[in-house]
């Protein structure tokens, strides 16, 4: 069954006491059993609730995945890979994470005896260097946020399976639409479903996905172990939002290229982050991995200060200015006060991160008024 039939179908079977096409919202937090042990399948919505479960069999199956969670937030699904871990184990993460992530990692579990490797992931061979016998996790997040970087989930797999660690992939920015990590040798796909999986900006959600037995019965206990689940409301929100993700991420891609294309010939711009370039670094790894170059594009200005970009970020109508990414309506941000802020100048611009870099998240609106709104604001 191809992407976008999947996208509409996925997980959900008409509810069996009445018929309902959409899965029912099943508010409840506990289920009447006939006698002591004697349930339909659900005791308790901490470990089962039949609207997260229609969820996480929607988000397994378009990953091409068997067993899927689904937690509080991106961060919730992260902190459970985390816990499978134990002290004196390493991981090696790419160096252009996700910040959350970073702060997860270092002030969390760093604390907890875990030693984390922060490398950049263009070249395998960067990664091989920081094996050994204690290497369990690989940690890819591709593309990387804000600079628009991606790495090789193959070659991921492969350094990964020679250390014997397990590799998980934040699918966050790709979406299962355009990038399906576990066909690519990936132990495991982990997705913020607050960004394009729920699509709309109303929900906080993660999740995870594996193929592999083990793993997910380890998944399953520290899910209902910790309890960092989400709510049948939001499981029901972003069912509604799956069913149009591949439309969505189509119009997406479609107005990413139209923007970054025109950002790249505008006189006040210097740098356009986009890996549909060709000139974009990872270009052919893009598109030898990837069905599409996504809806974030990330670009600097000419005269590069804070100043200089907070002029164009408060002159924007259209693009609102705001965390998050993902949703229908587009955002723009600026990563060195925003999501970056945290990190020092010096260390923020070794990656690219310099004052006037602006990120987009450009939604599904209609690109010419997207152009006039940016075209405006650059003016
Ligand atoms: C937002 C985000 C996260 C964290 O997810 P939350 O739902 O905010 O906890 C992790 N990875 C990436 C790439 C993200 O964009």
């Amino acid at each position: 069954m191809k992407f976008g039939t999947k996208a509409v179908h996925a997980g959900v079977e008409p509810d069996p006491t009445t018929g309902a096409i959409m899965t029912p919202i099943y508010q409840t937090s506990t289920y009447v059993q006939a006698a002591p042990g004697v349930h339909k399948g659900y005791e308790y919505s901490r470990t089962g609730n039949p609207t997260r479960n229609a969820l996480e069999n929607a988000i397994a199956e378009l990953e091409n995945g068997k067993f899927g969670a689904c937690f509080g937030s991106g961060l919730a699904a992260t902190d459970c890979v985390l816990k499978m871990l134990k002290p004196g184990d390493e991981i090696i993460s790419t160096n252009d994470l996700y910040g959350g992530s970073y702060r997860l990692f270092t002030k969390i579990y760093e604390g907890f005896g875990l030693k984390f490797h922060f490398v950049p992931m263009g070249d395998a061979s960067a990664v091989r260097a920081k094996v050994n016998a204690n290497t369990k996790l690989i940690w890819v997040e591709t593309p990387t946020n804000p600079m628009m970087n991606v790495i090789d989930i193959k070659a991921m797999a492969e350094v990964a399976k020679e250390a014997g660690a397990m590799l998980v992939v934040d699918n966050t920015f790709a979406t299962p639409a355009l990038q399906q990590p576990l066909d690519l040798g990936a132990d495991m796909v982990m997705h913020s479903v607050t960004k394009y999986l729920g699509g709309h900006s109303d929900v906080v959600m993660g999740a995870l996905v594996t193929r592999d037995e083990k793993i997910a019965e380890r998944m399953y206990f520290i899910q209902n172990s910790s309890g960092a689940v989400c709510g049948p409301m939001d499981s029901f929100l972003v069912l509604r939002g799956l069913k149009t993700l591949n439309i969505r991420m189509k119009q997406h891609c479609e107005n990413g290229k139209i923007i970054a294309n025109w950002l790249k010939d505008h006189p006040k711009v210097s740098k356009v982050y986009w890996p549909g370039f060709e000139t974009h670094p990872n270009h052919e790894v893009a598109k030898k991995q990837m069905n599409g170059f996504g809806g974030m594009v990330s670009f600097t200005l000419k005269e590069n200060t804070v100043e200089a970009a907070t002029k164009v970020l408060s002159a924007t109508h259209l693009f609102s200015l705001a965390e998050s990414l993902g949703g229908v309506e587009s955002l723009i941000g600026h990563p060195a006060t925003m999501t970056h802020a945290a990190i020092p100048k010096e260390e923020r611009e070794k990656t690219g991160v310099v004052d006037s870099l602006i990120r987009l998240s450009i939604g599904i609106e209609d690109a010419d008024d997207l152009i006039a709104d940016l075209s405006k604001a650059l003016g």
